[in-house]
């Protein structure tokens, strides 16, 4: 419940009789209900979970604590949000369809005020519970990249790379992965998200690797770039700068710091090397419910690293008909600085071709 207390506080603020919460990774945050229906409504006193005949069974054993509330057609929705509340209704403006929210204020008596992300904002700082799952999430990723090593050679294509992670993270029990998998090998490299395709790897190619998995609902994120036989010195430079602006910049993780003193750390140092033309996105960002969260670790990235926020510091250099590398690891922001999540090598892997 220290989650809803949390959520009253700002509701108490801000004047907020209720709020009504529909979008998934919000609605889990509060509830713990992992079906596809269903809406979460908390009072300063109660709260609620309203949802359709098929999901009751299933609310009343995954939301403890909470008034399973059953609608129907005929009392939807509003009807018993009516019967709840009459003042300052906050609703989710950033997932309500336009069509919704004119419904929405039609039939309710409630005044309806944007919450403008109000509960992603609890979500910045994770809580034990949930330090806990993002780790086990990255941890599986990290077993899965293990494996995959002995998996990769010439031949094999990009994406019998990416099933053969998804699968090895499933075996390791994950429910999926986290977003749809980068490989990109040779040329392809130079995509900073070319997912998988069937081209083959070869030999004196590098290999990008961009995956994680969702375990209970938590994401995971990781990039490691290997080498398929010897590549060029061209390659391997690329790759020393990339790995000296990730550690540098990871070096530097500790409260207080912007993300874009963060990003401006690692982006000096590719810079300097003469690849300022080559790093076209950000640093990081945060991950947990969703595999993109605040805070952005980029150049417009004006929010302060706090203890408890899980982000990514995944630098990469990416030239066109050559190549390209990426390295990406998984922090907790701590009290005095940070602990890296995500645990496999950094140094060039050169595998057997
Ligand atoms: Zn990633
Ligand atoms: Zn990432």
């Amino acid at each position: 419940m220290k989650r809803i207390d949390a959520l009253r506080r700002q509701m108490r603020d801000k004047e907020l009789e209720a709020v009504l919460v529909q979008k998934p990774e919000n609605r889990y945050y509060l509830s713990g209900f992992t079906g596809t229906t269903g809406s979460v409504l908390i009072t300063l006193e109660d709260q609620f979970f309203l949802t359709d005949f098929r999901y009751v069974a299933q609310a009343k054993s995954q939301c403890p604590g909470y008034t399973i509330i059953q609608i129907s057609q005929a009392e939807p929705i509003y009807h018993h949000i009516n019967q709840h509340v009459s003042g300052k209704l906050g609703f989710e403006d950033d997932f309500f369809t336009v069509e919704q929210y004119g419904l929405y204020r039609s039939k309710l008596e409630a005044e309806m005020i944007p919450l403008k992300r109000l509960i992603e904002d609890l979500r910045v700082i994770k809580d034990d519970t949930e330090i806990e799952l993002i780790h086990k999430a990255q941890q599986i990723a990290d077993q899965a990249f293990d494996h995959i090593l002995g998996f990769i050679e010439p031949g094999v294509t990009e994406l019998e790379v990416a099933d053969e992670l998804i699968r090895v993270m499933k075996l390791l029990g994950a429910s999926g992965e986290s977003f749809q998998i980068i490989v990109a090998s040779g040329v392809r490299g130079a995509m900073p998200h070319g997912v998988a395709s069937d081209k083959k790897i070869e030999a004196g190619e590098l290999v990008t690797m961009d995956f994680g998995c969702m375990y209970r609902g938590y994401a995971s994120d990781m990039t490691r770039t290997v080498a398929v036989g010897e590549v060029s010195e061209e390659l391997k430079a690329i790759y020393q700068t990339v790995l000296k602006a990730q550690e540098t910049a990871l070096a530097a993780i500790k409260p207080g710091l912007t993300g874009q003193e963060l990003d401006t750390i690692a982006r000096d140092i590719i810079t300097e090397a003469g690849y300022s033309d080559h790093f076209g996105h950000g640093l990081g960002h945060g991950v947990g419910l969703e595999i993109h969260e605040r805070p952005g670790i980029n150049q417009i990235g004006t929010e302060k690293l706090q203890p408890g926020m899980i982000i990514t510091d995944e630098p990469g250099i990416y030239i066109d008909d050559v190549g390209g590398v990426r390295i990406e690891d998984l922090i907790l922001v701590t009290q005095d600085g940070y602990e890296v999540l995500s645990t496999s090598p950094k140094e060039l892997i050169v595998l057997p071709t």
